[in-house]
């Protein structure tokens, strides 16, 4: 039996995973657009990353018996001025997940929800991983700006990530 406060935090986070799967098919969409096929597979695999991120949530209600809530959101940004500046982007808007999943880990461990704190568990080591990937990228683009074979060979490197979930999920 979660609280309503928790069963509501829970639904949030997982509409706010959706949302993220469509900020990041729009930093797609841009690379896409400056012929970058590479930089825009990268994001188009992160996209299938948070919906599989936001059916987690998902299956959690379901296990706890709940439905889970489908709910609308604004448009994300679509104007980036550089690949660079989407990476940025990205990387900004992984600390926000980061910083709503540890609200919600506050709140189930307020209320000594050892369950859902379990659960939450996977999405905290998620976040170290989410927000290295980015800094990482940034700092490699940051130095080969000017270069453009450089940008053209991470380009063909990104294009190579595939979708993996992870066994246990
Ligand atoms: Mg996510």
């Amino acid at each position: 039996m979660l609280s309503e406060k928790l069963h509501t935090a829970l639904n949030e986070q997982m509409n706010f995973e959706f949302y993220s799967a469509h900020a990041y098919m729009a930093m797609a969409a841009y690379c896409t657009d400056q012929d970058y096929d590479g930089f825009a597979n990268f994001f188009l695999v992160q996209a299938e990353e948070e919906r599989f991120h936001a059916m987690k949530f998902y299956n959690f209600l379901s296990d706890m018996g709940y439905r889970a809530t489908i709910q609308g959101f604004e448009s994300p940004g679509n104007h980036f001025e550089s690949i660079l500046d989407a990476f940025k982007t990205a990387l900004s808007h992984e600390k926000e997940v980061t910083r709503r999943i540890y609200n919600l880990s506050d709140i189930a461990l307020d209320e000594r929800e050892h369950a859902t704190m379990a659960f939450l568990k996977w999405f905290i080591d998620e976040q170290v991983e989410e927000e290295s990937t980015f800094d990482t990228l940034i700092r490699k683009i940051e130095r080969i700006e000017s270069d453009s074979n450089a940008v053209f060979m991470l380009d063909a490197e990104l294009a190579a990530r595939t979708f993996t979930p992870d066994a246990e999920a």
